[in-house]
Parts: C-alpha cells; structure tokens; sequence
C-alpha cells in the first residue's frame, strides 16, 4: 500500500514537470519561430568592470534593455545559451597565447567576451536555421580593437565580428562577408584580420585621429584583398547629412559589387552626438537612416541577413537610444526601406 502511494506520488511528480518543462520548451520556441527580428542579450554582461565609473560599463547594457523595455520591444530579448564551446571558433581568430593570457590576467572580462562569441554564433544560426531576418547583440566588452597581444586592446578582449565572419563562412559555406563598422573608432583589428582576405569586404566609418591612430583611406588591403578595405575617416562634428553621404555613395556601391552573403554590423554607437569619448554629431535619426541602407542592400544581395553587435557608445543614455532606435528600423523589416 505504502509503495502503491509513492509510485502514484512520484507519477504525479513527474507529469507535473514534464508538463512545465513541455511548456517552457513550447514558449521558448514560439519566441524564437514567430519574431523576425530578435535581441540577444545575458545578464552575464553586466559583471566585468574595468574600474569604478570607467565609461565601458555594465550599465551600457542595463540602460538598453531598461529603455527596450519602455518602448514595449522587450519580447524581442533573448538570452544567449552558454552551455556551447565556442573556442575552436575563438582560435579561428586568436592564439592559444591569447586565450590563456585572457583567462589568467582578465577572468571576468574574458568570460563575458567568450559570452559575447556565444551570443553572436548564436545569432547567427537563429537567421540561418529558423529565418530569423536579423538580429541585435546587446552585448559588452566591444570587441573590434581586439588583437593577439595577451591583454586588452581599447577595452576589446575578443574581436567578436571576425570570429563570427569566419563561423558563417566555415559552418555556413557564406563566403562573401561585409562587415560595416560605423563606431567613431577604427576597427583596428577587424582591419588586421582580413586585410589579405578578398572575401570579407570591410566598410569603416571613423575618425583616424582618434584611438587607436589607424584607419587611414590609403590602407584599402593587401595582396588578393586589395581592394577589399575600405576607411572612410570623417572629421570631428561630422552629421547626419555627411555620415548618410558616405553610406549612400561609397559604401553601397562596393557592396553591390561586392554581392555579399551575409552583413554583420560593428554597431558602435560612441560615433553619436554628446558621446563621453567621441565628437561626431549623428542623431538617433542618422543611425535610422544608416540602418535603412544596410537593411536596403541586405535585402538586395542577401534575403535581408543582419547580424549586428554592440561596440563602443559610452553616453549611457544616448548608447540606449540609439540602440533603440537601429532597433525599430531593423525589425521593421516588411517596411519598404
Ligand atoms: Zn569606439
């Protein structure tokens, strides 16, 4: 009687769970079937601090999903799988060197870059496996300064964009990658990566006084890439009108020669107006606006695949808004653009 009890109990015990877990299974896979448009974020991108009130700080992320929130787009958040192994896709880009320096002398800010890989591969599978259009990675450290030096680069631990190029090309047999990088800062290391590599067409928008002092219109790539890089340096004050320029002329013309398979963004959002660490005057309106013609050639070449990740943008409130802001373009994806 006593073990008829218990088997009843336990049976009861486990309809009661498989009910749930079928549940939550179910609500995760309508999240991720019904959107077109989706933000990929973790909590785990809040604890790596480089020193009390440094302006690349947890609260980038916090404001952007607070604001994300007030604007009713939170059912578009969702939270990176961490249990996967991303380093062999690491190493596509980084030394062995590297990985162990990182873990050694940066735990936290490694862990959260290796975070940060996650969130943008899976990105990337969502767009290609289940449709998804595009995708926002709301994500920190940045990453496009990142080199194989054993250290931090410009607050960048792993170049995220490069190793999640080389994941489309290698897992999805993508081969042609534009990576448009409009953060005031040069992407440096997405630079240095593919310089020789006529297969990752690389647009950059920045200011080549700033850090980290590269980025200069006559670096246009070396060897089959040449060609295939292309630095626009923009002066301080630069707007709306003379950013949008550079989109509408230089940047979609070598794209559409370029016919890409794939378009990630550097969205680094330091290059807007009242920027703690840059002086470019763009207007949450301008990123719209560059965010349409990104949307404009996706559509052309590549059924609209965008897969964009957070760099710099140190004005907490202004990195928030303009975030939300290439965000409404973005999942407006029906909208003709
Ligand atoms: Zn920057």
């Amino acid at each position: 009687m006593k073990n008829k009890r218990k088997f009843l109990l336990f049976s009861i015990y486990i309809l009661f769970v498989s009910f749930f877990k079928f549940k939550w299974i179910s609500k995760a896979k309508t999240l991720i079937s019904d959107k077109k448009t989706l933000i990929i974020t973790h909590p785990i991108f809040f604890r790596h601090t480089i020193s009390p009130n440094h302006p690349e700080r947890p609260e980038r992320i916090k404001y952007i999903l607070t604001l994300l929130e007030k604007k009713k787009l939170d059912d578009l958040i969702y939270n990176v799988d961490l249990e996967r192994n991303v380093y062999p896709w690491i190493k596509t880009i980084h030394s062995q060197n590297h990985i162990n320096s990182l873990k050694k002398s940066f735990p936290v800010a490694e862990k959260s870059s290796e975070s940060a890989v996650k969130a943008c591969l899976m990105g990337v599978d969502q767009i290609i496996t289940k449709k998804i259009y595009n995708v926002f990675c709301a994500l920190r450290p940045p990453g496009h300064h990142a080199l194989n030096t054993g250290k931090d680069e410009g607050f960048c631990f792993y170049n995220h964009i490069a190793i999640t190029a080389k994941y489309i090309q290698k897992k999805y047999n993508k081969k042609k990658i534009l990576i448009i990088d409009w953060d005031y800062h040069h992407g440096n290391s997405t630079e240095f990566f593919f310089y020789n590599d006529p297969s990752v067409l690389f647009f950059s928008t920045h200011d080549a006084n700033a850090y980290p002092g590269t980025g200069l219109p006559n670096r246009k790539g070396g060897g089959k890439g040449k060609g295939f890089n292309i630095n626009i340096h923009l002066p301080c004050g630069t707007n709306d009108k003379q950013i949008i320029n550079v989109f509408k002329t230089t940047l979609q013309k070598r794209a559409n020669l370029f016919k890409p398979d794939f378009v990630l963004i550097s969205a680094g959002f330091d290059s807007r107006k009242n920027d703690l660490l840059g002086c470019f005057n763009i207007s949450d309106n301008g990123f719209k606006e560059l965010t349409k013609i990104v949307m404009k050639i996706a559509k052309k070449h590549c059924d609209g695949r965008i897969l964009s990740i957070l760099e710099g943008g140190y004005n907490i409130e202004g990195n928030a808004k303009a975030t939300v802001a290439h965000i409404e373009i973005l999942k407006n994806f029906y909208k003709k653009v």
